[in-house]
């Protein structure tokens, strides 16, 4: 059994992939081809945008934004505790400081009242000046908007959305990578739209940081690629990538279907044993992962050992809280508790989960994890 199957998705698609690629070889229009437009047009549509720009990772596509809306050191910039790292590091090399906030106890996204408290905490000590949040649309559930968004206009802060792992899921029937004032992504091999390598991308409907990114993803180009007017990076996306995901992008609906209806089996059959993904309100998600959160009193480790004795893949998402990984040690955390990121990083686990799952592999997971919790909670 696989994680996450991405074989299973390649026989579906592998005729048309080839003569994509087929194109792509024989035109050996490896950089900035065509197709790399093209894709920007139909992400752009499909996210409901006016621009994408196709970068070389998510990260990237993080590290352009805050570029293009010059943060730097002294600005404060807020996100969840629990991330991926990636969520805020292109912010930390630029030298602003990331500020940590708290997550909501169901949805794991971060929490309005403390992102609130963590900004008037920046403010009154008076160091940092409160610049960006980055929310973070986490496991592909999207944050709460219409709580976050207030919060943004009253301190005039810029909100990001990460939405690496949210691409197919929407809000109040807006599509994730349109709910921010601009928004990034990943096109991770792992994550819901994924290509075979890096690839990432910028949404906006801002002309001008439209402008400004795409002059700053090709070493800060101006109106050739050697009249360069701004210090940039080298991130575009490659002809080859594009292709893949032009090919993806045609069964991507179809697949956050069949992720729906998984979930739902996942949910109606672990639902009270452990605790099963909370959806935000008037929002789908387009479940990168399907992640349960075991009780305080289980033991997590001897239940992912039992998975793995039983052929089960299962990963942590995330194991630890960015308050407590290594390289933030003895950062300022204004005195915020972080008790439901540390109890998700310890109690959460990931199992087995994509379109490409089977009924008798989801099956076999459900019974193999029922009968766990059976003896273990006698
Ligand atoms: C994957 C991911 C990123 C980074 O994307 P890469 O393409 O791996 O650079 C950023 N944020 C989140 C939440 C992610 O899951």
């Amino acid at each position: 059994m696989e994680y996450i199957n991405l074989k299973k998705q390649y026989e579906r698609i592998s005729e048309d992939l080839r003569s994509r690629l087929n194109c792509v070889l024989e035109n050996a229009d490896f950089i900035m081809g065509d197709s790399v437009k093209r894709f920007e047009g139909e992400m752009a549509a499909y996210v409901g945008v006016k621009y994408t720009i196709a970068c070389a990772s998510g990260t990237d596509a993080l590290q352009l934004i805050f570029m293009a809306y010059d943060i730097g050191p002294g600005d404060a910039v807020f996100c969840p505790d629990m991330t991926f790292i990636a969520s805020v590091e292109p912010a930390c090399l630029l030298g602003a400081t990331p500020v940590f906030c708290e997550i909501c106890e169901d949805t794991y996204n971060i929490q309005p009242k403390s992102l609130e408290r963590q900004i008037k905490r920046v403010i009154e000590q008076g160091k940092l000046i409160p610049k960006a949040i980055v929310a973070v649309d986490y496991l592909g559930n999207p944050a709460d908007y219409d709580e976050l968004q207030p919060i943004a206009d009253r301190y005039n802060l810029l909100m990001i959305e990460d939405a690496a792992q949210s691409i197919g899921a929407s809000y109040h029937g807006k599509k994730c990578g349109s709910l921010g004032n601009i928004a990034a992504t990943s096109f991770f091999p792992s994550k819901p739209l994924g290509c075979y390598g890096d690839g990432g991308a910028v949404f906006t409907n801002d002309e001008h940081i439209w402008e400004k990114i795409s002059s700053l993803h090709i070493h800060g180009k101006g109106k050739s690629k050697y009249d360069n007017i701004r210090i940039g990076i080298n991130s575009r996306l490659d002809t080859i990538q594009a292709e893949i995901l032009l090919a993806k992008l045609r069964i991507l609906d179809d697949e956050i279907q069949t992720r729906q209806h998984l979930a739902k089996i996942y949910d109606r059959e672990l639902n009270p044993i452990v605790k099963i993904p909370t959806i935000t309100l008037d929002a789908t998600s387009a479940y990168a992962q399907y992640v349960i959160q075991l009780k305080p009193e289980d033991d997590c480790l001897d239940f992912r050992g039992y998975l793995m004795q039983n052929h089960i893949p299962n990963i942590s998402y995330y194991p630890n809280p960015l308050h407590l990984l290594p390289v933030f040690e003895g950062i300022d955390t204004y005195g915020e508790n972080f008790d439901f990121s540390v109890r998700h990083g310890r109690c959460n686990v990931g199992i087995p989960f994509s379109p490409y799952l089977s009924e008798n592999e989801q099956q076999y997971v459900i019974e193999q994890i029922k009968k766990y919790f059976q003896e273990a909670r006698k």
